[in-house]
């Protein structure tokens, strides 16, 4: 893929939960693509906008690299992305422009039905199961809990059952998928939805010229939508 300069480029998930949101979305500011037959890349016709095909998980690091301008993440992925730099000592590269409204859910703390839930001190010498563990951390840090952080990058809620935790940290909208697992939350430790992500610092003047147009197209599209 070429480094251009001149056309946008927004990263959005190629398979998943938002993917099919974000397009729409996309779409209703009135883009429109065609798609290249790897599916990685979609090549924008009505506006100098392409789109990126990934993972959710590559997007911070597409704007920190300056691959991608823009790009459609949840909170939660930005948010945990962000706590690792600067954990690791390194500045933020990323930050959220726009709440969306779509992709909704919640970090929660989910704990065995069987537990008599009190307060975070009873998680101390436990180990907690998760994929956020900046965002679990923190939290952990605040609450003045010493526990351990077991990280598993998938099928967290099957981790008590297996006997590698005690408890979890994942993501929840309904709460089936607890209820499934015999867990229960008992802490909401961040709340999320999907947003458009970019730098930090505002973008050169060509493109910042087209995000400006693209901002004022997606602000109209999100109030016809609330
Ligand atoms: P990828 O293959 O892109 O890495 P993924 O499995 O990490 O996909 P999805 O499960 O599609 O990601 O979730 C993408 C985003 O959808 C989450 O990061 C979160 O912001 C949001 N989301 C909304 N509800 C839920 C939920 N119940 N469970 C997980 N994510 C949810
Ligand atoms: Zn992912």
């Amino acid at each position: 893929i070429p480094a251009s300069r001149d056309r946008l480029r927004i990263a959005i998930q190629k398979n998943g939960r938002l993917a099919e949101p974000a397009r729409a979305l996309l779409a209703s500011c009135g883009m429109g693509w065609r798609e290249s037959r790897d599916r990685l890349f979609c090549y924008g016709e009505s506006l100098p906008v392409d789109l990126l095909l990934v993972r959710d998980d590559d997007i911070p690091g597409l704007i920190a690299d300056g691959v991608c301008d823009l790009g459609i993440v949840g909170r939660n992925v930005l948010a945990e992305q962000d706590g690792a730099r600067i954990g690791a000592g390194r500045a933020s590269a990323f930050r959220e422009w726009r709440a969306l409204g779509f992709g909704a859910c919640r970090l929660a703390l989910a704990v065995p039905e069987g537990w008599e839930w009190k307060s975070p001190a009873q998680l101390s010498g436990k180990r907690i199961a998760t994929s956020y563990p900046a965002l679990l951390g923190r939290w952990l840090t605040r609450e003045g809990v010493d526990a351990q952080v077991a990280l598993l990058s998938g099928s967290v809620e099957i981790a008590p059952r297996l006997g590698q935790a005690d408890a979890i940290c994942d993501l929840v909208s309904s709460g089936a998928t607890l209820a499934a697992n015999q867990l229960k939350p008992v802490v909401t430790l961040f709340e999320s939805e999907a947003v458009l992500a970019g730098p930090i610092h505002a973008l050169d003047a060509a493109r910042g010229e087209l995000v400006e147009l693209l901002l004022r197209r997606l602000d109209g599209a999100l109030r016809i939508r609330h």
